[in-house]
């Protein structure tokens, strides 16, 4: 990674719906949750789409077809067009089609998403390992996916057929609590044969080219609420991101996040797409963001002032990763986070 370290989050005058050109947008955690859309999400990108911005949605689940999430998108009152959902099972089958004969037999198993983007690529799925696949490749294949499927992979894996996997996320979350995802059925196929995959999915170059190679964005802002997938994937296509809260990362995770995982700008919502943001500034031997005023101790990261919350988080992040550098901040940061209500 050739990247300075980042040690605050940036400032920008401008509105960062007019500041990029398009907006990279995850899914879960950042548009929906469990279904139905996340609070201010539909405005804001009401909003944005009328100032201009190109919205994209970049998504490491395999199972749903384009045509699927842009319907559910639409019918939260999103309109969306399949053209503009970009998934795992895409960026794999390009993969895929890179290294193996055109037409070729790939053995699925996974979902409906990823036999429509291998067939995109003019890859014919097939369902056994006895249907002599030039691949494998393994997508998140929902609730009914049957053991059996996971020996067809095991098989063909085993005779030195190139494997592949759309993401390795561990775990999917669901209405009733978090569920195993495709990383795990991955681990599966791993611990019994011993091989490895070749991955696609977000944080690795293949899924931010296919969404690059997709939307033609010039100067696009990923938009996500994972620190190990939507902002590493971001940093490692040398790309500035968002990060918002309405997802799976708390304030203590964003203190210690390592370069990698420090986004360029952090919201509570998607309503930070339609504003500026403030700067952090250096003051003294801390940082101020502004009411709000961080600095380092030997042990902990304080906090005086009063404003707003998203504000002393800022400034907090910026004494937090000036003292981590490459590293990782673990000074104690709970009374602050609580003075933010974070
Ligand atoms: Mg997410």
């Amino acid at each position: 990674m050739s990247q300075s370290v980042r040690t605050r989050p940036e400032g920008s005058g401008q509105a960062l719906s007019e500041a990029y050109d398009t907006a990279l947008l995850d899914l879960d955690g950042v548009v929906y949750a469990g279904g139905n859309a996340i609070v201010h999400a539909v405005e804001s990108l009401a909003v944005a789409r009328e100032g201009g911005m190109h919205l994209a949605y970049v998504t490491n689940n395999a199972l749903r077809t384009p045509d699927v999430v842009a319907a559910h998108l639409t019918a939260l009152g999103i309109p969306t067009g399949a053209d503009d959902v970009i998934t795992s099972a895409q960026a794999v089958a390009r993969l895929i089609s890179e290294q193996v004969p055109a037409g070729a037999r790939v053995l699925v198993i996974g979902g409906e998403g990823l036999r429509v983007a291998l067939r995109e690529r003019g890859l014919e799925p097939v369902e056994s390992a006895d249907d002599d696949p030039a691949a494998v490749v393994q997508g998140y294949g929902g609730p009914e996916l049957p053991w059996g499927r996971f020996a067809e992979a095991c098989y063909a894996v085993a005779r030195g057929v190139p494997w592949f996997a759309s993401n390795t996320d561990l775990t999917i979350p669901g209405a009733r609590g978090i569920g195993p995802g495709n990383g795990a059925a991955v681990e599966v196929v791993r611990i019994a044969t011993g091989a490895e995959p070749q991955v696609a999915g977000k944080p690795l170059p293949p899924m931010h080219r296919e969404t690059i190679l997709r939307t033609g964005a010039e100067r696009p802002l990923v938009v996500g609420d994972r620190l190990d997938t939507d902002i590493e994937g971001a940093f490692n296509g040398d790309v500035d991101s968002l990060l918002v809260l309405t997802g799976v990362t708390d304030g203590a995770q964003l203190l210690a996040a390592p370069p990698q995982h420090r986004p360029t700008y952090v919201d509570a919502d998607l309503r930070g797409l339609l504003t500026g943001q403030p700067e952090v500034v250096a003051d003294g031997d801390g940082f101020r963001c502004g009411g709000w005023a961080a600095v380092a101790r030997a042990e902990r990261l304080e906090l005086e002032g009063e404003g707003a919350a998203l504000d002393g988080l800022r400034a907090l992040c910026a004494a937090a990763w000036t003292v981590a550098g490459e590293g990782t901040c673990t000074l104690d940061a709970e009374k602050a986070l609580a003075r933010l209500g974070l």
